[in-house]
């Protein structure tokens, strides 16, 4: 059964122009363009996928990604979250990953790798700061903590200074060579979800920053996390928000600017909420991030509302505010050049 909002789908929000969203330097369109032949030549291969809640039913709401590649974003009219379809199979997201991913996204080289760290070091202590409010009983000096998808560890970095022992995994060599090398105790290792599924050890704090989004079966991603967490454990899952124009990375703060091509899914609150149901969430916001624990008998939530409408009507106001804004500001430009003209 399929709910559809009561309201008008209307066409698609960003047509496909073939045209970049963002500034793209000169290695980043290289990689665009390759990209584009891939997908061209059946190198790359794409396919379509259900909705996490199991539906098929949806409304376009962008024919292109910020690069400018070809790909679709739609919107689930039954629970409202939105996803990459048709997207990369297994196979061409696992190529994409080895061989594109990093440079059209960060650019030919990784930049300035101290400065990230820092910044990564900054978005732990944020973890590290509401994980202490919402379950002030964690002891952080005897907590194992592991981090999926840690690139250079810079958010583990905080949990490790308050005195726990931590780990994590990440596929970029390069990453884990240098948060390795900058802090031996780290202990960053090869590996991503596939590793949590084997891995015999169980942690009181798992941590998943932003990774979720990238991840082709995040459900399952949730549930290897539960699997591996000591009674008591704690879960802290971060997404970039749909609602949250911080991750909207765009000149002009456009929401096409958080629409990526390794960017599977788009959660809200309640569609994260509806990944993590199997656990008791303690904390939500609309950033998106979440600290959940291993669920105690009957507080599990089942029912989850629709945010279809919610969701569709924030991105419609959104652009249709940023649109006025932008026809506000190039008319302020063009009766100013006319004041200097009569000057
Ligand atoms: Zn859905």
């Amino acid at each position: 059964m399929t709910v559809m909002a009561d309201i008008d789908a209307g066409p698609p929000i960003f047509r496909h122009t073939g045209r970049a969203h963002i500034r793209l330097g000169k290695g980043q369109k290289a990689v665009r363009d390759a990209l584009i032949g891939k997908l061209d030549q059946g190198i790359y291969r794409l396919e379509e996928v259900k909705c996490l809640c199991g539906m098929t039913e949806d409304v376009v709401i962008s024919e292109t990604d910020r690069y400018g590649l070809p790909l679709k974003t739609v919107i689930c009219t039954y629970c409202g979250l939105l996803r990459t379809n048709p997207r990369l199979d297994a196979g061409s997201l696992d190529g994409f990953y080895a061989n594109e991913y990093r440079d059209l996204y960060m650019g030919a080289d990784y930049g300035d790798m101290d400065s990230y760290f820092l910044d990564m070091a900054a978005r732990g202590r944020e973890a590290l700061d509401l994980i202490r409010k919402t379950a002030p009983w964690v002891d952080l000096k005897k907590a194992d903590v592991l981090e999926v998808g840690c690139s250079a560890g810079g958010v583990l970095f905080p949990f490790l200074e308050a005195g726990a022992r931590v780990k994590g995994f990440d596929h970029d060599r390069r990453y884990l060579d240098y948060g390795n090398k900058r802090e031996p105790a780290l202990n960053l290792l090869p590996g991503g979800v596939e590793t949590l599924e084997k891995e015999d050890c169980k942690y009181d704090i798992i941590l998943i920053n932003h990774v979720m989004e990238h991840l082709a079966d995040p459900a399952g991603a949730a549930s290897a996390a539960r699997k591996r967490l000591k009674p008591g454990g704690l879960c802290y899952v971060s997404v970039p928000g749909l609602k949250n124009p911080a991750y909207y990375n765009s000149p002009v703060k456009s929401f096409l600017g958080s629409l990526h091509i390794g960017h599977l899914w788009h959660f809200s609150r309640l569609t994260l909420r509806r990944l993590l149901k199997d656990f008791d969430m303690l904390y939500i916001d609309d950033e998106v991030r979440a600290v959940c624990a291993l669920s105690r008998a009957g507080r599990v939530e089942k029912d989850f509302p629709s945010e279809y409408a919610s969701n569709m009507e924030f991105i419609r106001d959104y652009e249709n505010a940023f649109a006025w804004k932008l026809r506000r500001a190039r008319n302020v430009i063009r009766n100013i050049r006319h004041l200097i003209k009569l000057v």
